[in-house]
């Protein structure tokens, strides 16, 4: 450490490019070799005169020392210590006469050398450090860049071994990939997978792209991290050549898209849902049809009217499905329009309650503690924000038993909630239920019918009237949904 230091201050090639140029040191080495001339010539030598050629020699080091480590400031100081003490050495000594103009001769022809030597020296010494400077900042400019791309970059040699990467790499593969690996080669560091097919070193596309000098483009890959988390990477992969247009290295451009497949899969499985939810009710809807008609054909019109009440029942889920669809799209282009108006939060829960209560024979839907209050808001909205929580209520607690439906008053909001005693959700799902096309996935859920679109659409509804919508619930007890809205006298009319 010690050793290190000593010799990154010392050694003048240590020190290019760092710009570290310093003015202290050469001075004090200056006067200290002066004074040890000096010493040395009366006190050990005896002899003031035996310096004469001695010190030019070392001076001359000295200026070439401090020049190349120091710069030209460096170099000048040397030289102009050298001058001085040459001309100190004239006077301490009593040169006269003859002996006195050669010697001032002499000291300006060295002066000459010694400050030409200092400025070429130091001038070059100048011109490698700011050569260095610059290719370092290159060097720190697009290593900059390459920490901050969004994808993952891995940059080899020809020969596939691992120059560079960047950070962003790093994260999607949960792990570094060192420096000296051969891509290609080299054992794999993971298992990839490859449109279902285990991929191999070399049908990588890094390795295929130096095998065939041409790029490899949109290539996918599959592999668990060792965090468990499953990734789905695309990767493009290139040659780089030189001016000559030989290749020197090749690059690869590594694209996290987990989370676009998961979108995609998600959209296959909507339209799937989709048009199966669709399909039931059409299939019943013929279905009833064609009894009815059979009945009014023999005129069994008691037949004929349960029928009917079938063919409603069906007709008005088709509307409930369509019109959850074209709100969703709605959200999606931020067309979803609200008209509001000051109602009354308690008239809407009854009659929102005693329509559904017919809907259900199980199930007793129970009006508990609601306080007539005021708040101002898209009424039509609202109501289908309630169906669809009580809705749920009947529809995820299918043994039946109590719904309560409550409201209070909290500070400046109304505060609605919806209790049910039936399957209830797990605490990993409670903060997914509100997205978009989600739906618990676990084998006794999946039993019931739906889109995932109902709680989508009741938070944005009441984010829009400046509420929260949340969930408690406990997996196998039952759940409550609670949403709040602003009272009329805090309204704001957004
Ligand atoms: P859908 O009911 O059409 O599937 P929602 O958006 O209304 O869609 O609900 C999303 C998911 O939340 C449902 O699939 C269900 O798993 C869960 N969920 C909603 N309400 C309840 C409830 N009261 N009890 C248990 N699970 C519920």
């Amino acid at each position: 450490m010690f050793m290190n230091g000593l010799n990154r201050y010392l050694n003048p090639i240590e020190r290019l490019g760092q710009g570290e140029n310093s003015y202290l040191f050469p001075l004090i080495a200056n006067t200290a070799l002066c004074v040890f001339s000096e010493f040395y010539a009366y006190n050990i030598a005896h002899n003031p005169l035996i310096i004469g050629v001695y010190i030019i020699f070392f001076n001359v080091a000295f200026i070439i020392y401090f020049a190349f480590r120091d710069g030209i400031i460096g170099g000048l100081i040397s030289a102009c210590f050298s001058i001085f003490y040459y001309f100190y050495i004239i006077y301490s000594r009593h040169y006269t006469g003859q002996q006195f103009t050669s010697a001032v001769d002499t000291i300006i022809e060295l002066g000459f050398v010694y400050f030409l030597l200092a400025i070429i020296i130091g001038w070059l010494k100048e011109t490698i450090d700011r050569l260095i400077g610059r290719e370092i900042n290159e060097r720190i400019w697009l290593q900059t860049i390459l920490e901050q791309l969004a994808v993952g970059v891995i940059i080899t040699d020809n020969n596939g071994k691992i120059v560079q990467t960047n950070k962003h790499l790093e994260s999607i593969l949960g792990m570094k990939l060192s420096a000296g690996y051969v891509i290609g080669s080299d054992e794999p560091i993971m298992q990839t997978v490859e449109n279902n097919i285990s991929a191999t070193p070399a049908s990588s596309p890094l390795a295929q792209a130096l095998k065939s000098n041409k790029p490899i483009a949109g290539r996918e890959f599959d592999f668990q991290r060792k965090d468990g988390k499953h990734v789905t990477v695309q990767v493009n992969a290139s040659v780089i050549r030189n001016k000559k247009k030989k290749v020197i290295a090749a690059a690869s451009i590594i694209t996290d898209i987990t989370e676009q497949k998961e979108l995609e899969r998600q959209k296959d499985d909507f339209l799937s849902m989709a048009s199966h939810e669709l399909k039931t009710p059409i299939t019943s809807l013929k279905m009833f049809i064609d009894l009815q008609r059979q009945q009014l054909k023999e005129k069994n019109s008691r037949k004929a009217h349960y029928f009917n009440e079938r063919i409603q029942d069906q007709a008005n889920r088709l509307k409930e499905l369509t019109n959850d669809l074209l709100d969703v799209s709605s959200i999606q282009t931020n067309k979803l329009r609200f008209n509001k108006e000051e109602f009354d939060m308690d008239g809407i829960i009854h009659d929102t309650v005693e329509g559904l209560q017919g809907t259900t024979k199980k199930h007793e839907i129970v009006v508990k503690n609601t306080r007539s209050e005021k708040v101002y808001g898209d009424r039509y909205r609202i109501y289908q924000v309630l169906v669809n929580l009580i809705s749920n209520a009947i529809k995820y607690s299918p043994s039946g038993k109590k719904i309560y439906v409550k409201s209070k008053k909290d500070n400046q909001y109304a505060v609605v909630s919806v209790q049910d005693f039936g399957i209830g959700i797990s605490k990993e799902q409670q903060s997914k239920i509100f997205d978009r096309l989600y739906q618990v996935t676990d084998s006794h859920a999946k039993t019931f019918p739906g889109l995932g679109l109902g709680l989508y659409i009741s938070k944005e509804i009441i984010e829009r009237h400046n509420g929260k919508i949340w969930v408690k619930s406990t997996k196998g007890k039952g759940s409550t949904f609670y949403f709040s809205l602003p009272l009329y006298m805090s309204k704001s009319k957004t």
